[in-house]
């Protein structure tokens, strides 16, 4: 079980005089799990997602975001692993590294890139992230062999180029295959171009195949229902519960709204109000959010304080 632990977390705009957006947030979620994050809009939702990511847009100025491991989230290392290894402090890494220690995030607005096409892209990625993961793990001694033999061959040139982690196109068609299964996906799709032309539907769906292949600890979701009818909702749902209950994937699911969460039913509701958690609870609080807004909570605050 991966658990990520956000604590005090205060962040502003990175820019002189930038404004203080992120204002002591606290949060905690472990892999299995389903949090939904809740607030007016403005509150700092999406500046939450993103500083997790690791965005430039933003500089953390107190707090820390830890990704906190166990043997299950490391059993595909090949490497002798040492206490550090289980435990990351994001805020010291690069996003492509938060990535491949398994947090992802779902863009609000995915996008779209022509000419290259769902399959090269979503095989690309998943490369990009084992090649990255390797780094990350890599026990020092390796690094020091690896310094003394540049030719790029493991022992003898017989043998290749050293990229054994990469996943050929033949074993990736297969392992995509059964993501779509999973996801209940049309095949067609892969062949088209990134997100070019897909509706704002088939984005989101693509986004959770994306988070299906890549298998993050942890998948931040932000208003991944926004602009959806209510097939496409219910598709995208049934992805987002797929993740959680087949791969064991913790999920961050950012929402303004309350519809969304009876098809993705949360262990937790936090709301977010001025750079916060001002409240969490279960499940019942986005009824009572749905029926009676924000206000209550922003007055329980105040008279908290
Ligand atoms: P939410 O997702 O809850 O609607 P955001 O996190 O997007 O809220 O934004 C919170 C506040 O921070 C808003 O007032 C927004 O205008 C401001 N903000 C967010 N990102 C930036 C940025 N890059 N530059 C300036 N202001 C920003
Ligand atoms: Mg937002």
């Amino acid at each position: 079980m991966a658990i990520l632990e956000i604590n005090n977390l205060h962040a502003e705009v990175a820019e002189e005089g930038g404004e203080h957006i992120l204002r002591g947030v606290d949060l905690e979620v472990a892999s299995g799990e389903i949090h939904a994050l809740m607030g007016p809009n403005g509150s700092g939702k999406s500046t939450t997602a993103k500083v997790i990511a690791g965005h430039p847009a933003y500089e953390v100025t107190d707090g820390e975001i830890v990704l906190q491991l166990e043997e299950e989230d490391v059993a595909d290392v090949d490497a002798d692993l040492e206490e550090e290894d289980y435990r990351w402090n994001l805020l010291e890494l690069e996003p492509n590294e938060r990535a491949a220690l398994g947090i992802f995030l779902g863009f609000q607005y995915p996008a779209e890139i022509e000419g290259v096409t769902m399959t090269s892209f979503l095989r690309q990625a998943l490369n990009a992230k084992r090649e990255e993961r390797e780094e990350l793990f890599e026990d020092e001694d390796d690094e020091a062999d690896a310094d003394e033999d540049e030719s790029g061959y493991d022992s003898s040139p017989m043998e290749g180029p050293t990229d054994e982690g990469e996943i050929g196109v033949a074993e990736f068609q297969q392992l995509l295959k059964g993501k779509m299964d999973l996801l209940d996906m049309d095949e067609k799709f892969m062949q088209r171009y990134l997100n070019a032309g897909f509706s704002g539907g088939e984005k989101k769906q693509n986004e959770v195949l994306q988070a299906a292949l890549l298998e993050p600890a942890i998948a931040v979701l932000d208003e991944i229902d926004s602009g959806l009818d209510i097939d496409r909702l219910q598709d995208v749902s049934e992805g987002i519960n797929a993740l959680r209950d087949e791969q064991g994937t913790g999920i961050l699911q950012i929402t303004h709204y309350q519809r969304i969460l009876e098809y993705v039913e949360p262990d937790h509701v936090h709301v977010m109000l001025d750079g916060q958690i001002a409240k969490s609870g279960g499940p019942e609080l986005a009824n009572e959010l749905e029926d009676e807004g924000y206000d209550w909570v922003r007055e329980e605050v105040y008279e908290a304080a």
